[in-house]
């Protein structure tokens, strides 16, 4: 496929946290001055080298993530946002990852007028024993608060995050969180299910795991959700009518994206790197996990990431993007997968059944299984 068609989304990783929740996988660091003052350094080094190739490549969409990118000062944020002006002509969506304890009025009037256009906020929950529980710092009113300065602000597109634990709460106490935010109206919501990245202490991987009632949890959610007027788009987003995120979009349909920033991740040119996961190494200019990328493993990716959207993916379209992908091999999966109740295949379009969306971590284990045996990977 020509790259020209692909569309580019840029990443800027800010690893900075107030609070270090002990369930984040996240590359983050508390906001010592002089970090934060390196990484800016780091920033602006990175962005120059980088720079030509957004502009000429034009950038569709931008996204501030983190780590917490509200901890920065208004000035530092600033800073920070200066450096996207030039891309603005072609961006369709502009998004910032704000989180309720650290952000104000004044900060959001400086994203606002910087073009900032979507603000997601880290909610996780309404309810102080939950948050506590998360090792979350906010509070129920802190989130009111701050939801209504993000209004007051002038953004009329945001998302608020909401974790549930399936083991910790039954449905009723999740369905509480879920009316609340219904009840801010925001235009996306996603939803994830608590799953705990360290090996130590009471969130022990495996410890609390009950899949059955995980399961529940994500079919109740989904129709709530969707009796409540949000679209299902993928396994854990929810959007009104023209809200779906287009960045993540771009991300999961395979497309080209830049990500600056300690850890940030790079799909460019048939080419996969990350950025090392420390300020310091960052600053050396250490990449890590760089990887080719061939036909035939940026069409397994496009299948297993499609597979999580409720669009599912095109087969023949599939085929035209990568012809030098052996796509016929996958026929006798895709009969099994039909088999089992996990996809539908309607003409050239593959989507997953509730059941096989529920699922698609395996699923996509699977993919990967069989596209390494059967051909050049
Ligand atoms: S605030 Fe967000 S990014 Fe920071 S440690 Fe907690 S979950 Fe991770």
């Amino acid at each position: 496929m020509s790259l020209q068609a692909l569309s580019l989304g840029l990443y800027v990783h800010v690893p900075f946290c107030a609070n270090l929740c002990a369930y984040c996988n996240f590359y983050k660091e508390r906001p010592i001055k002089s970090l934060v003052q390196s990484y800016l350094f780091g920033i602006s080094r990175e962005w120059e080298q980088w720079k030509n190739i957004l502009l000429q490549q034009n950038v569709s969409t931008i996204f501030l993530g983190g780590g917490s990118p509200s901890i920065l000062s208004c000035r530092d944020l600033e800073t920070l946002c200066a450096h996207m002006k030039p891309f603005l002509p072609h961006v369709t969506e502009w998004t910032v990852e704000v989180s309720p304890t650290t952000i104000n009025l004044e900060k959001l009037k400086v994203l606002k007028k910087s073009g900032v256009t979507r603000i997601s906020m880290g909610v996780q929950s309404f309810q102080e024993d939950v948050l506590r529980y998360l090792g979350r710092r906010q509070t129920r009113v802190q989130i009111y608060r701050a939801y209504d300065w993000i209004r007051t602000a002038g953004f009329n597109n945001v998302n608020v995050d909401l974790i549930f634990h399936p083991n910790f709460a039954d449905f009723k106490l999740w369905e509480m969180d879920l009316r609340e935010a219904d009840h801010l109206s925001p235009e996306h919501i996603s939803t994830y299910c608590l799953s705990f990245e360290r090996q130590e202490g009471p969130f022990r991987r495996g410890h609390y795991v009950d899949e059955d009632r995980e399961a529940a949890f994500y079919l109740h959610t989904w129709d709530w959700l969707k009796n409540h007027g949000y679209r299902h788009y993928e396994v854990s987003n929810f959007a009104r009518s023209g809200h779906v995120c287009l960045h993540n979009l771009n991300t999961w349909r395979m497309q080209e994206w830049i990500g600056l920033g300690p850890g940030a991740a790079s799909q460019w040119h048939w080419r996969r790197f990350q950025n090392a996961n420390n300020v310091h190494d960052w600053l050396s200019k250490r990449k890590i996990n760089c990887v080719d990328l061939s036909e035939e493993i940026l069409c397994a990716d496009c299948l297993i990431f499609g597979l999580r959207m409720r669009e599912g993916v095109c087969l023949d379209t599939l085929q035209k993007r990568f012809p030098l992908a052996d796509m016929a091999k996958y026929l006798p999966l895709w009969q099994q997968f039909a088999l089992e109740g996990f996809v539908n295949v309607h003409k050239s379009q593959l989507t997953c059944t509730d059941k096989g969306l529920l699922l698609v971590d395996a699923l996509a284990r699977e993919i990967l299984g069989y596209a390494a045996d059967n051909g050049k990977f």
